[in-house]
């Protein structure tokens, strides 16, 4: 199907949370529809764990729901073609109560998630998907889930004795997005000097940036700079009230490191195995 002429470029990115789209790489997302790629978003969660206040509340029945609607809002600023919800709850920061409810995402087998990533990706046969790095950037539960998800449906997508309704599909390339590592290591030196604790960083207090310096030490394959659309990143980032505390910024190493090294963002690639050196520009490189 990748050699029909007519199969538009399109990109799968499989995630955890709504905000992971923007906060994480929102820049590349939006430059690539700008390119008009088709970018389909496949969300394991609505990300209903947390507190909020209740005037963010206000016409909204719960949590899942009113960040479901920033979702919306940030995926039409980023020009994404769809949006799916894969309906499990967010799990929550490593061990909280979350972690134990039955439909948390990140206590599901990985191949009953993952059959139906292979429905998407089957059924809209992206030359390139993407998620989660290995450690889900910060070890949050759910990307962790959303990355072995998505490694398992990459293979089983293309493999025909997985059957399904729809015929097997092999896409072309698989990226992990990671965490900048100079801007990891700045931050680790620098927290200190804010009266910040790196094993106890971010808004919730529960990101130990010291220890995701040494095991989120990927490399680096793709560098993707964004600058062009950086206006467009922070507009769908502004569509995440919920997520910034009124503003934007205050929430996450990811949206703090931003806004000091926010013009590239960076991916390790899985598939096909990288070469020693790699150093991409363009996610879809070899696919045209
Ligand atoms: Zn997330």
């Amino acid at each position: 199907m990748i050699d029909n002429p007519s199969h538009p470029l399109t990109m799968l990115v499989c995630l955890a949370h709504p905000d992971d789209e923007t906060f994480g790489m929102g820049g590349t997302l939006a430059l690539y529809t700008r390119r008009g790629v088709q970018v389909h978003l496949v969300c394991g969660t609505r990300g209903e764990v947390g507190e909020m206040s209740p005037d963010l509340l206000q016409g909204f029945n719960s949590i899942g729901e009113r960040r479901e609607s920033e979702l919306r809002c940030a995926a039409g600023i980023l020009g994404l073609t769809g949006v799916y919800f894969l309906g499990y709850r967010d799990s929550g920061m490593p061990g909280t109560a979350d972690n134990q409810h039955p439909n948390a995402l990140a206590a599901q087998p990985v191949d009953k998630v993952a059959a139906s990533v292979v429905h998407y990706i089957r059924q809209l046969q992206p030359q390139v998907v993407v998620t989660h790095d290995p450690i889900g950037g910060y070890k949050h539960p759910d990307h962790i889930a959303m990355h072995r998800v998505t490694r398992r449906a990459f293979e089983l997508a293309a493999d025909p004795i997985f059957i399904t309704d729809l015929a097997a599909f092999q896409p072309k390339k698989l990226y992990y997005q990671t965490m900048p590592k100079a801007l990891l290591r700045w931050a680790v030196r620098i927290a200190p000097l804010l009266g910040m604790d790196a094993h106890h960083f971010g808004h919730n207090k529960d990101i130990d940036l010291a220890t995701i310096v040494t095991e989120g030490d990927f490399p680096t394959h793709a560098y993707i700079n964004c600058r062009s659309v950086i206006a467009i990143r922070d507009e769908a980032t502004a569509c995440h009230t919920s997520q910034l505390g009124g503003a934007i910024g205050r929430k996450g190493p990811m949206a703090l490191f931003r806004r000091f090294f926010g013009s590239t963002e960076t991916f390790m690639r899985a598939f096909p195995p990288p070469e020693k050196g790699l150093h991409e520009r363009d996610l879809f490189e070899g696919v045209e």
